[in-house]
């Protein structure tokens, strides 16, 4: 026998069976950014390898260790787009996009890095990101957070806290890093090598560790928002009056970096306790230098992302996933009743929007094509046999619900799908 090919480590398929929940999540996600004016704008998922390692920053983890990158067939350097970010600057700027600015864009797919499979981090994972292009903020930086926790309140995720940092503008970052190289420098005994080689390259990513004496030592280590010079401070203050004015609760986290070195003044996180060490489901903030490093004009640019892998976790541990929308498997026997059967479900489709058929494919005996409906897991059978086809009625079963079957006329068949339909959705 030949042998059947798995998927690569770290890509998954997303399988019919959990697809419902996914829309849902992509449906509610898509209806909230509307409601803010965001426009989709869909980029290639490979990109020169350059757009992403100027953008991200040699000295990170994506750069260094988890990017899938090769040459093509003219030599050329690509790779695998591991954020949204990068490529969504690179073709606002080709397509002149920013000189409506402020412009909001939205994106999602799929994404690639090459990490450690494990709970909560796979090597293909997905994402939606929301930019804001031109505004200097703090207000749209608000509206970005109350977006959020909109998406958050509809999906029915009550388990999301927010936690909210500064890292200030380059020259504060520059002044804390010194102050945060010498804490840490006179403690390096305590350091995991990981930690020491960051304390050299990407000192910042230090506060990041998840390495209980490194977590220790942070907690007495000096606090970015120290550093904040008047115009950085007045940006957090800003944002910090907006949330309060909106009502949006936030627990500050002095160690709350971010992994890409764009990021400056506000960011955040979205953290659940639910999903275990890989409680973050959204995370962002501003990175008003990056435009420019993509040879744009120096705009300001704030935004997030989202793991969807993560989100659909978590709605299925709360429970709010989506609706399994088969709703009627139609049961023909015999040459006529497929055929008159066929017909009535073309004419339920076109008079009740919304309803889902599935129609017994080929022939089988009444039994056999039940135990497909059931299988289905449509909530309603149609049966036709030669009786109904000849009284020009419908037989509805009820597959999943108790209820008394019933026999319908044809003619009165859409209108008795169509209330269904309502008083299930109620
Ligand atoms: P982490 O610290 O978990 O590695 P990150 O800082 O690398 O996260 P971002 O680049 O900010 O993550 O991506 C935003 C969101 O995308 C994360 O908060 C997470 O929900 C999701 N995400 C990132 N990497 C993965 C992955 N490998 N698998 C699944 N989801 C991911
Ligand atoms: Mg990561």
């Amino acid at each position: 026998m030949t042998q059947t090919y798995r998927s690569i480590r770290g890509m998954h398929d997303i399988l019919p069976g959990d697809i419902a929940t996914w829309q849902r999540l992509e449906s509610v996600v898509r209806d909230v950014l509307a409601q803010y004016g965001f426009r989709e704008i869909r980029t290639p998922l490979l990109e020169r390898t350059e757009v992403f390692t100027r953008a991200i920053g040699q000295a990170t983890d994506v750069v260094e260790k988890e990017m899938y990158t090769f040459d093509d067939r003219n030599g050329d350097s690509l790779s695998l787009r591991p954020e949204g970010t990068a490529g969504v600057v690179r073709a606002a700027l080709q397509n002149g996009l920013l000189y409506a600015a402020p412009e909001r864009l939205w994106y999602r797919g799929p994404m690639f890095r090459h990490e450690r499979p494990q709970k909560g981090r796979t090597r293909q994972f997905h994402q939606v990101g929301a930019e804001v292009f031109g505004a200097e903020g703090p207000d749209v930086d608000a509206e970005l957070l109350a977006m959020g926790e909109r998406i958050w309140a509809r999906l029915g995720l009550d388990d999301v806290r927010l936690e909210l940092n500064s890292l200030g503008n380059a020259e504060e970052r520059v002044a804390y890093r010194e102050s945060l190289v010498t804490y840490m420098a006179r403690h390096e005994d305590a350091l995991d090598e990981d930690s020491r080689s960051r304390l050299q390259r990407n000192p910042l990513r230090i506060l990041d560790s998840k390495i209980p004496e490194v977590q220790a030592l942070l907690a007495e280590a000096p606090k970015m928002t120290d550093f904040l010079g008047e115009a950085s401070r007045a940006h957090f203050d800003g944002l910090r009056e907006h949330l309060a004015r909106l009502g949006i609760a936030y627990t500050l986290n002095p160690r709350l970096v971010r992994g890409l070195d764009y990021y400056c003044h506000a960011v955040f996180e979205w953290v659940t306790d639910d999903l275990g060490a890989q409680g973050t489901i959204c995370a962002g903030g501003r990175y008003d230098g990056l435009v420019e490093l993509q040879g744009g004009k120096p705009w300001p640019a704030t935004g997030f992302a989202m793991g969807l892998e993560r989100l659909v976790a978590l709605m299925e541990l709360v429970g709010v996933t989506g609706d399994e929308s088969l709703h009627g498997y139609v049961v023909m026997a015999g040459e006529r009743a497929k055929a008159e059967g066929m017909a009535l479900a073309e004419r339920l489709r076109d008079q009740v929007p919304g309803l889902n058929l599935v129609c017994n494919a080929g022939q089988g005996s009444f039994k056999s094509q039940f135990k497909r409906a059931d299988r289905s897991g449509a909530a309603l059978a149609l049966v036709l046999g030669e009786d109904e086809v000849g009284s020009r009625t419908v037989a509805v079963k009820f597959l999943r619900e108790d209820g008394e079957q019933i026999t319908l006329d044809w003619d009165r068949a859409a209108a008795w799908f169509s209330d269904w339909l309502e008083r299930r959705a109620a």
